[in-house]
């Protein structure tokens, strides 16, 4: 079968795999329909992250059709509709049933050198029952861009938001214009904030984070930036901050727009991350909280609102191409041509 591998930083190929096949009687396998390209997936094509000897398989974002199932596999048959979350989870464990599937102790993650990626033809998913979640639509709906966001980055929007603790009237500042961060948006709306500031430079972007719900804008970076929220917070700053970015700027940046009491979500894998101790964090009685986001667990939070047209984070898709055009979509992220990227198959 042909999957994504990445090579090296800026080096990915469709290449010739073995095929997926089932090892475990918990195992399903999947026909991949779409797929995605994710913002984390340009940490290592940027150098970040070791490769294996024959590389990398690609994508932890998908939706696909069943078309065999292990023996123990209790929720799924062939022919279903099934969307993947970024972690593979049992379902089962101690922290699957607190919801927080991210933490699972058979947890995985796709791709790598272990497991079948997303961005390829055919998945062996592990621990089928607790991984997949069944889309009640049709293959080609006209949902499917939004149904895919739940896999990633609509879930880990939401994340931001319910960690940074957006609710009614409460002021929220995201940090990043990226899918993520405009998920972001839509999630803090969703969650009754009052006023939006989106963090960001890319006025198409932007302008997209407007018609999801973001309030004001903030153009400018580091000291200037702060400035600028504080001035739109009558000087105080905001309640929930959601980081989506991941670098140390965009973390020192979300300290400093937090108001005293505030918390932060963030979301955003971190590279090269420092959290300062005492000020801001201590002396402003700040929560630091966040992390992966349980995909799984968000679907039946998410999926009715997407299904009932409430929300619409598929917008964020503004590329969209067969497996062929991987590796041009990974070249079109990098370069911020693309806000995200969907890999449409024909199989
Ligand atoms: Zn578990």
């Amino acid at each position: 079968m042909k999957a994504t591998v990445m090579h090296g930083p800026g080096d990915v190929r469709i290449e010739n795999v073995p095929d997926a096949t089932m090892m475990e009687p918990t195992d399903a396998l999947v026909v991949v329909t779409r797929a995605a390209i994710c913002g984390s997936d340009l940490w290592p094509y940027r150098g970040y992250g070791e490769f294996g000897e024959t590389g990398n398989r690609m994508g932890h974002e998908f939706i696909g059709i069943v078309e065999a199932v292990g023996a123990e596999v209790r929720t799924l048959k062939p022919g279903d509709l099934v969307a993947a979350p970024f972690a593979i989870s049992d379902g089962t464990c101690v922290f699957c049933r607190e919801g927080l599937h991210t933490s699972c102790v058979h947890g995985a993650w796709w791709g790598g050198t272990t497991q079948d990626g997303g961005q390829g033809e055919a998945v062996r998913v592990p621990y089928a029952d607790g991984t997949l979640f069944p889309l009640p639509v049709g293959r080609d709906d006209a949902l499917m861009p939004s149904l895919l966001t739940l896999t990633d980055v609509m879930a880990t929007g939401h994340h931001a938001a319910v960690t940074a603790r957006v609710g009614p009237g409460k002021i929220a500042a995201v940090v990043g214009d990226g899918a993520v961060g405009l998920c972001a948006v839509i999630a803090a709306k969703r969650l009754g904030a009052e006023q939006i500031i989106l963090m960001g430079r890319q006025p198409d972007r932007l302008a997209l984070g407007r018609a999801f719900g973001a309030t004001d804008v903030v153009t400018a970076r580091g000291d200037e930036a702060v400035e600028q929220v504080r001035q739109l917070t009558g000087g105080h700053g905001a309640h929930a901050v959601l980081e989506c970015v991941g670098s140390g700027l965009s973390m020192r940046t979300a300290l400093n727009v937090a108001r005293p009491g505030g918390a932060i979500g963030r979301v955003g894998v971190p590279h090269e991350v420092k959290i300062p101790a005492s000020n801001p964090t201590f002396f402003k009685n700040l929560t630091i909280s966040g992390g992966p986001a349980p995909a799984r667990a968000y679907f039946d939070v998410l999926l009715p609102d997407v299904l009932e047209g409430r929300i619409e984070p598929g917008r964020v898709f503004d590329f969209v191409g067969p497996l062929d055009s991987v590796p041009d979509g990974y070249r079109a992220m990098d370069a911020r041509e693309a806000i995200k990227v969907m890999i449409a198959f024909n199989q």
